[in-house]
């Protein structure tokens, strides 16, 4: 049985689907056996329907945003698929997935959301809004520790290990390799099912609100990254 099972289309918000059978399960905590990725160029295919709650994560060739294109926007319903949509730049619209970011009834997941927001926001042109934001949750609800990686968070809170060897790689090739895919897949494989565990754990500890005000008020901060005040803290004395 082949281990990748690859199936071809071409244009835009067209797919390339790529299925891995996982190893056999380690333990309870395992979401799913089977994980597909959907790989798309451009745009999702229009009227794909992911929920609403929807995990994101971008990659880009760097960290600086007036100077690092984005490449790679990843999605998942929390169904253990995932949607990659490639940006190549060759279109400037992608309209389903700017429905998707600009929809007020769809809840958008992010680990460190304040860079994805400002990328996508800059790029697409559409607030993304409401949000969610799992390491802002992590850093109020687990204040006994200074970890809040993604990978941290899905070790301690849902017993997975992840790895983060493809997290500097060159995402703007043009031909992925099903390492780097399933790297960036991975980013969002587990966002609904961390936002659960911190959610209980907020809860808990009184700090909900807190950690909401944060999520409100976060693509207005990615605003004011990108326009200019990234590296100043306008909260400082
Ligand atoms: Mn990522």
């Amino acid at each position: 049985m082949p281990f990748w099972a690859w199936k071809f289309e071409s244009s835009p918000g067209h797919q390339i689907t790529q299925r891995r059978t996982l190893p056999n399960p380690q333990g309870p905590k395992r979401l799913t056996e089977s994980m597909a990725i959907h790989l798309h160029t451009d745009d999702l295919p229009a009227g794909l329907d992911l929920g609403g709650t929807v995990a994101i994560d971008t990659e880009t060739m760097g960290l600086r945003m007036e100077r690092d294109r984005l490449c790679l926007v990843q999605l998942s319903a929390g169904d253990g698929d995932a949607h990659i949509v490639r940006v190549t730049g060759d279109h400037d619209a992608a309209p389903a997935l700017e429905t998707i970011l600009g929809n007020p009834r769809i809840l958008k997941l992010f680990h460190f959301g304040r860079f994805d927001i400002a990328v996508l926001q800059a790029r697409f042109g559409v607030p993304v809004s409401p949000v969610y934001c799992t390491k802002i949750a992590s850093r109020f609800a687990r204040t006994y520790t200074d970890r809040h990686g993604l990978k941290d968070l899905v070790r301690e809170l849902l017993g997975i290990e992840i790895s983060k060897q493809q997290q500097s790689s060159d995402w703007g090739r043009g031909d992925l390799s099903p390492e780097q895919l399933e790297y960036a897949a991975g980013d969002v494989l587990h966002l609904h099912r961390l936002r659960d565990e911190l959610n209980a754990m907020l809860d808990r500890e009184g700090r909900t609100h807190l950690a909401e005000a944060c999520f409100r008020f976060l693509p207005d901060l990615a605003k004011i990254d990108s326009s200019g005040w990234c590296d100043l803290d306008v909260f400082a004395h």
